[in-house]
């Protein structure tokens, strides 16, 4: 990015000198993460059938997201029945989708460090129409009130009345949140209920994402080894494999979130990530989950806040 906040384009154009340089403004390369994003969930829906690998349709996703001009701002969640987020698959994974299945996908795209994140629930059974509609309608909702001045608390509180008048619960311990470059989550949030209060800003970049649950509306982080990780800061380690991790991440990823099967070429990597999370180098997330045999839908897209309203990315 250059400092006036433009970007330029791909520098494969400017080197094979075919299209003439073209500097792009920081909205149209969000527009750009916003189309390849958009067109990856209607990818993932055409594959998710009954029978497919879960490994496979994650794979799948990344490289469509890669084929097509962006790259992955994060391992593709696929969080199924109960599972709301932090679910990818590892390396070893040989489970496959079910025919019954509430089958979240929730993906990221990002040029250059320009983060879209959206997500949508696939019901292979069609019997949970109603629960894939309360969260979308309550995405629908919340950006009908997001606009410069409009608080984070009456957007939630949108959010928690309309799941709420499907039957649901909202989950209540996860957000939506601010984007920055570079920055998934960049500090601000907007609640799935009427909490918080902070106003929106003429400019930010949120994702906003609603789940309905057919459980508590809480969700619990699960103690089993971690499949993705984020870095949390860098020094000087004494172990090869863990210098090599952090090598790789801080040239690839930076701070954005990366799956252990991403790094399957490190030697001893589960060696090398344990010790540089006990060092508080990288931080591991666990699946988080709704109680046993709940089902939870989601809904999320990334907006920009506007005067009057919000433009929607993906
Ligand atoms: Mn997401
Ligand atoms: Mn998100």
């Amino acid at each position: 990015m250059t400092e006036d906040g433009s970007i330029a384009a791909s520098e494969n154009e400017a080197t094979s000198g075919a299209p003439a340089e073209e500097e792009l403004t920081v909205e149209q390369v969000l527009e750009k993460a916003g189309v390849i994003a958009r067109k990856a969930l209607l990818y993932a829906q055409g594959e998710a059938k009954p029978g497919v690998k879960l490994l496979d349709l994650a794979e799948k996703i990344e490289l469509f997201i890669t084929d097509n001009g962006g790259k992955p701002a994060f391992p593709v969640n696929l969080g199924i029945g109960n599972v709301a987020a932090h679910y990818t698959p590892s390396a070893e994974e040989t489970a496959v989708l079910g025919e019954k299945d509430v089958l979240k996908v929730d993906l990221g795209v990002h040029i250059e460090g320009l983060i879209v994140d959206c997500a949508q629930t696939i019901d292979l059974s069609g019997e949970n129409g109603k629960l894939v509609e309360a969260s979308k309608k309550a995405l629908e909702n919340a950006l009908s009130v997001m606009r410069v001045g409009a608080n984070s608390r009456d957007v939630g509180a949108e959010i928690q009345k309309t799941i709420e008048s499907y039957g649901f619960k909202p989950i209540e311990n996860l957000c939506g949140h601010s984007l920055q470059h570079w920055e998934l989550h960049a500090g601000r949030e907007i609640p799935n209920v009427a909490m918080g209060n902070s106003l929106l800003e003429e400019g930010e970049i949120y994702a906003v994402e609603p789940f309905a649950s057919t459980g508590s509306g809480r969700v619990r982080e699960a103690t089993d080894s971690a499949e993705i990780y984020s870095l949390m800061g860098a020094k000087n380690v004494r172990m090869q494999a863990s210098r090599r991790v952090l090598e790789l991440v801080a040239e690839e990823y930076r701070t954005l979130p990366f799956a252990k099967r991403w790094l399957q070429e490190v030697p001893m990597l589960q060696f090398a990530l344990s010790d540089l999370e006990k060092q508080g180098l990288i931080h591991g997330y666990g699946v988080l989950h709704d109680d046993a045999k709940s089902l939870v839908s989601q809904a999320e897209t990334t907006v920009i806040i506007e005067k009057d309203g919000v433009k929607v990315l993906v």
